[in-house]
């Protein structure tokens, strides 16, 4: 089994990078990816874990763009973390992250007993900050009772608590992504529950700026949008991926519960830069 989408306490999963490996390798997977927001932070740690327990490590990002004012989501895999121009996207990013989290704790905590110390209690030092960390302060102060409950309520886009971030534009983080020797992968691009998605056009925008694949197997696509995004694909030339995107405690995914076949992993890895860590 082969999973390559997870996140770590280095993003805005429960678990750190090293637990996120061992479970992956208890629940029987071949090969897992790591791939927090915005940040490489949780690879070395990955990395010595993936050889402590047996299980390859794709070591990779989900970096947050734009298109059209809608949000993508796009994994990069096996990129050399250094290149110029893609750490200096995902600073800005990191950075704007944290402004506009500071500004949602302050519009929420004009009704609700929520703090920014009560935010960074549930913040890894260093980890990308998103909605899901305000989330468990939500939850520690009683005002929800999970991370869903305060997705689908305050942390909603249409509340007036929701306050957007910086993100780089789509079609240019394809070109950064291979410019750094990455490969990238657009993840759930059909996930309509969580807002608005792209159109067609888009994805072929960015397949012929160099996009690799498309993430189809993933549990926020219902089967006619994976029989349609595989159809889409296969006529753009993309290989298929699938993952549980996993975030610990934080969700319900389970690991391996949608996996990407050796075939396309195979493609991933003969176009990344870097090698597939093998214990
Ligand atoms: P942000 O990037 O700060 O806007 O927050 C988006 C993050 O929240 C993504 O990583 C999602 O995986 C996570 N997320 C979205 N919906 C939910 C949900 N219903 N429950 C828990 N986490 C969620
Ligand atoms: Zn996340
Ligand atoms: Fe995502
Ligand atoms: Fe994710």
């Amino acid at each position: 089994m082969i999973d390559l989408h997870t996140h770590s306490s280095a993003s805005d999963g429960t678990d750190a990078p090293a637990r996120v490996v061992a479970d992956a390798a208890a629940a029987g997977l071949a090969v897992v990816a790591l791939t927090d927001h915005d940040t490489t932070a949780g690879w070395t740690e990955a990395a010595e874990a993936a050889q402590r327990h047996g299980v390859a490590l794709v070591r990779g990002t989900e970096i947050s763009t734009k298109a059209h004012g809608v949000s993508v989501h796009l994994l990069s895999y096996l990129q050399d973390p250094t290149h110029p121009d893609l750490v200096a996207e995902m600073d800005a990013t990191r950075s704007d992250r944290l402004t506009r989290a500071r500004r949602m704790v302050d519009l929420l905590a004009e009704d609700f007993p929520v703090s920014w110390d009560g935010v960074l209690a549930h913040t890894g030092p260093d980890a990308t900050i998103g909605r899901p960390h305000i989330a468990d302060a939500l939850v520690s102060a009683g005002v929800v009772a999970s991370r869903e409950e305060a997705f689908a309520t305050v942390l909603h886009p249409g509340t007036r608590y929701y306050v957007p971030h910086h993100a780089p534009d789509a079609v240019a983080t394809v070109r950064a992504v291979r410019a750094a020797g990455g490969v990238p992968v657009f993840a759930h691009p059909g996930a309509v529950a969580r807002g608005r998605v792209v159109p067609e056009e888009t994805i072929e925008e960015m397949a012929a700026a160099g996009l690799a694949g498309l993430e189809v197997d993933h549990r926020d696509h219902d089967d006619a949008t994976r029989a349609r995004l595989r159809d889409l694909a296969r006529a753009l030339g993309l290989v298929v991926t699938g993952s549980s995107d996993y975030h610990g405690a934080g969700k319900p995914n389970r690991l391996g519960e949608n996996t990407t076949s050796p075939e396309s992993l195979a493609v991933i890895e003969e176009q990344g830069l870097l090698d597939v860590i093998r214990p």
